[in-house]
Formats: C-alpha cells, structure tokens, sequence
C-alpha cells in the first residue's frame, strides 16, 4: 500500500493560490465556478476568491458509498444548483482531486450542455484519471487525507451520508 498523502490547511492555502495564480497567468477568465460538492467546496471557495469571482454553482455529486466502493455511475443529486446558470458561460469546474476521474467526466459532460467553455482546475491528479485536468498542482497515486475531512465527525459520523 502507497504511504498517504496529507494536505494540511497551511498547504491547502498555498496550492489554491498558486492553483488560482496559474489560471489567471493562462488568460483563462472564467466567468463562475462550478463546485462539485463536497470534496470541491473549499477549493472552489479559495479559488473563487482568488479570481476575485463571484458566480458560483454547486453541483452535488454522488459517486462513492464508502471507501473504494461507487455506485454505478456519478449522479446529481439533490439539492443541487440551477445547470441553467451556466448558460452561455465560461466555465471552471473544480473538485478536490481527479482519481478515477470519472465524477468530473459526468460533471463536464453536464455543463457541455450550457457553457461555451469549460476548464477543469482541481487540487490533485491521479495518474489513472480518465479526465486530464486543464490545472493540477499536485500528483500523487496515494489516499489523499483532506484537512476538512481527515478527522471523524463531531457526532462520531453515526448520520446518515
Ligand atoms: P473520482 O470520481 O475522480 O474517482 O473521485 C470522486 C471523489 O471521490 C473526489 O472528488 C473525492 O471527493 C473522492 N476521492 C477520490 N480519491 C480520494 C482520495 O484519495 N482521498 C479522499 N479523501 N477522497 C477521494
């Protein structure tokens, strides 16, 4: 087994940054960001306020029921943000990382439907992805610890998913 890989909260400050600071360099300018919950939520946030973007849509994806085990395929579930928001929009979806890959392949399909442009920014690539993000800051083929979700739930995680 492959050591874990962690992301402590100082790390994730920095690589959100330098994420931001690569998309402004490559003249991309998107006009909202599409957060794949939950995993994308505090990247697409830092991120957001780094572009100094406003326009921000939640997507709420399912895909995995525990660890290592996945549905099917993703799925939108709900409550999730109106897809008709990004209507005629330039794009940047972002996740936390791309592993199988396949949960941002479903969300870019999805916004194929209504954005003019999209590019993909996440934390992490793997190198099994099946969807090449347009920015990765960092690779790595470990379980990634997130620092939002390395620790058990205050409730001892006895809620439903
Ligand atoms: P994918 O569809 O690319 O296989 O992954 C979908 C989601 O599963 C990711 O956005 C993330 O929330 C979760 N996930 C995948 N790999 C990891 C990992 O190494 N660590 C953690 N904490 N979550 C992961």
């Amino acid at each position: 087994t492959p050591a874990r890989e962690v992301l402590t909260w100082d790390r994730f400050g920095e690589v959100t940054r330098e994420l931001a600071r690569d998309i402004w360099d490559s003249g991309y300018r998107p006009e909202i960001i599409v957060s794949v919950a939950r995993g994308g939520l505090l990247p697409a946030g830092a991120i957001a306020y780094a572009l100094d973007l406003k326009s921000m849509l939640v997507l709420n994806v399912e895909f995995y029921t525990g660890i290592g085990v996945t549905l099917k395929d993703p799925r939108l579930v709900e409550p999730s943000g109106d897809v008709r928001g990004m209507a005629g929009k330039k794009v940047l979806i972002v996740d936390d990382v791309a592993d199988s890959g396949r949960t941002l392949r479903f969300v870019k399909e999805l916004c194929e439907e209504y954005a003019t442009e999209i590019r993909v920014a996440v934390l992490y690539e793997k190198s099994r992805s099946v969807l090449k993000p347009d920015y990765a800051y960092l690779h790595t083929d470990a379980w990634i610890a997130f620092p939002w979700s390395d620790k058990d739930p205050v409730n001892g995680g006895q809620a439903e998913a």
